[in-house]
């Protein structure tokens, strides 16, 4: 299975990718991730994305389509992915389309995760991430069973520089203006499936794991 997840920062896309990958035995493929973790090894991918990460600005789309493109040809992908933060302009939609074209394997679903502004900046003022495995939490509504401390890995928690008020207003500033137009496109395309964010981390998962199962269903 080849899905998308699209929904605005705050929406729980990380946390609903790490869970609908393992439940489907997919690639989980999260391009912030793959950032966050070239910029801590200081590459120069990392290096030349920084600036953009640090204002809440999209990385130009030529540096994401090659390295979301060479992701996707690792062997784990075959079989299919979660694609998580990707793609997140018209530009990445259709790079992505035509290579999945040439490769044989077009998606099978968008998800897309749907919560008000004010909610998804309440999220992501609490919320800590793992630097270790990227795993999130969030103090009210995911807390880990530790404080401070990763469930999974152990790593300690910490906050993202970029989760400060004035840079997630414009991260979601950003989705509305650049993303959000992917909904009507994968709309048009029989795809988008809208899953309420809003609420028990569980449920969301189980809405989403049914939107899966419909976009894998024959039409
Ligand atoms: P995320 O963890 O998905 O919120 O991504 C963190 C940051 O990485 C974003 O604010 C962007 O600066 C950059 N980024 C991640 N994915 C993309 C993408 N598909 N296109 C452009 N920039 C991206």
């Amino acid at each position: 299975m080849r899905v998308v997840l699209l929904g605005p920062p705050g929406a729980g896309k990380g946390t609903q990718a790490h869970r609908l990958a393992d439940r489907f035995g997919l690639a989980l493929i999260s391009t912030g991730d793959i950032f966050r973790a070239n910029l801590r090894d200081r590459t120069a991918l990392g290096m030349e994305a920084k600036g953009y990460m640090d204002a809440g600005d999209l990385v130009p789309d030529d540096v994401v389509v090659r390295m979301v493109l060479a992701r996707l040809s690792e062997p784990d992908a075959e079989p299919g992915f979660v694609l998580d933060g990707f793609p997140r302009t018209l530009g990445q939609a259709w790079s992505l389309e035509d290579a999945l074209a040439e490769a044989g394997g077009p998606l099978d679903a968008v998800l897309k995760f749907t919560i008000p502004d004010d909610v998804a900046v309440h999220r992501l003022l609490g919320r800590f991430t793992c630097p270790s495995c990227q795993r999130t939490y969030n103090v009210e509504s995911n807390p880990p069973r530790t404080a401070g401390v990763c469930d999974v890995c152990g790593g300690r928690l910490m906050h993202r520089d970029d989760d400060a008020e004035a840079t997630v207003r414009h991260r979601i500033e950003v989705y509305h203006r650049d993303t959000e137009p992917l909904e009507r496109l994968y709309d048009e395309r029989g795809l988008l499936h809208p899953v309420e964010a809003v609420g028990d981390v569980d449920d969301v998962t189980e809405r989403a794991v049914e939107a899966m199962k419909a976009g894998a269903a024959p039409a």
